[in-house]
């Protein structure tokens, strides 16, 4: 049986990583896989993380089953956190799931359940992990246009055209913030169009937010996703837990459907726990329990919130650095993007080719399509990747 397997293509990213830990340079430079980073390269426990495990540790006094749905305490926090006051918790329906990935993928299976024959619109470029689970699912899929190759900002008459092409019934993928490759966001403004041209073509929105608090602020990264749940009769949402709690391994996400008929919300809800059961039956439970924790304790969120706000705009003055040193070498503002793009990503606009040169003569890995990961970069290897930038012709 297994000899009928196909092989499967080796994921670049973590060929990316491993060429990066066989590079022998000591001068090389990872700007690869999607961690946060603090200036000494490490990928820190949050001081909240490691006091609300202390707590469990201390005080937890069972370790049986929790609901198919996964503690309710997590997901109140959790669409508390998302979605602040935007929407009643009555028409919430959520479950914990392992990861935003989990989420994802249970998102993808409820839509397939409930729509059949809907295609999934993603954006081009996305984070690959969408078209694969998307392909894999079967499920029909198209893409919209999403960024102008050149500047690289967004393309949003290029993404409104082709989402007019969209057929009632179908799904919309959009990134909540910190758009994953690429850093380039929409603005309120333009959410608002996006919003009006969902109602109009009768479009379900799907949202995937990871990286709440990396972008503008933990309220500000969650206005547009705010937004699309007041506005539209019914959304579903992806959240993800690992980056804005730096707890990447224990997998950790939320998956919410809303409606704006009440009336609905149990029968999704049930829907929900009905595909957890089919896929792992009860969701990870520790990941969950750190952030409740967290998010229930005025002390640690204060103290969570405090380095989450460190960490982001740490990232903020990395951009902008990097931003001014390209634009004292070229002498020109084609490099202001990365000071103006949110998230830990940008991508470059380099060609492949050149992606290929910075790690081969400079020791620099970035993804083949040029996204960087800005937390790889500090005050000292700055300098170092803006001048093979332009020593590259970039
Ligand atoms: N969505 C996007 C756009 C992402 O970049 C990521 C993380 N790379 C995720 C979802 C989910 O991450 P995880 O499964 O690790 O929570």
């Amino acid at each position: 049986m297994l000899t009928n397997l196909k092989d499967q293509p080796a994921d670049k990213i973590l060929a990316l990583m491993a060429a990066y830990r066989e590079d022998p340079r000591d001068n090389k430079i990872d700007l690869g896989v999607g961690v946060y980073k603090d200036a000494t390269g490490k990928t820190p426990v949050m001081r909240a993380v490691k006091a609300a495990e202390k707590k469990i540790w201390e005080e937890q006094d069972s370790k049986s089953y929790t609901g198919l749905a996964g503690d309710p305490a997590y997901g109140d926090a959790m669409v508390d956190l998302v979605l602040g006051s935007a929407v009643a918790r009555g028409n919430v329906a959520a479950v914990a799931t392992p990861g935003g990935t989990g989420a994802i993928r249970q998102g993808l299976e409820l839509i397939k359940m409930a729509a059949p024959g809907a295609t999934v619109w993603l954006s081009a470029p996305t984070w690959p992990n969408h078209p694969s689970i998307v392909k894999y699912l079967g499920m029909p899929m198209a893409e919209y246009r999403y960024l102008n190759d050149d500047t690289p900002t967004v393309n949003f008459d290029g993404m409104m055209e082709d989402l007019q092409g969209a057929k009632a019934g179908d799904v919309v993928l959009l990134h909540g913030c910190c758009h994953n490759p690429t850093g380039a966001n929409l603005t309120l403004a333009q959410w608002a169009e996006v919003i009006a041209l969902l109602q109009e073509r009768e479009l379900t929105p799907f949202v995937d937010i990871a990286y709440q608090g990396f972008g503008d602020g933990l309220e500000d990264d969650a206005a547009a996703v705010r937004m699309v749940a007041s506005e539209v009769p019914e959304c579903i949402i992806a959240a993800s837990c690992s980056k804005n709690f730096g707890i990447y391994r224990e997998r950790t996400g939320i998956l919410m459907a809303i409606s704006q008929d009440d009336a609905l919300q149990g029968r999704a809800q049930a829907n929900l726990a009905f595909l957890n059961r089919q896929n792992y039956s009860f969701p990870p439970d520790h990941g969950a329990r750190i952030v409740a924790t967290i998010l229930n304790d005025a002390d640690l969120k204060a103290d969570w919130m405090a380095e989450l706000e460190e960490i982001r705009q740490g990232m903020l003055g990395l951009r902008e650095a990097l931003a001014a040193e390209l634009k004292r070498l070229s002498n020109s503002d084609r490099f202001e993007f990365l000071a103006q793009h949110r998230g830990m990503f940008s991508r470059l606009g380099a060609t492949p080719e050149q992606v290929e040169k910075l790690r081969a003569d400079h020791g620099i890995y970035m993804v083949g399509d040029s996204r960087l990961n800005i937390a790889g970069l500090n005050a000292q290897t700055i300098p170092v990747l803006a001048k093979a930038i332009i020593d590259c012709g970039i």
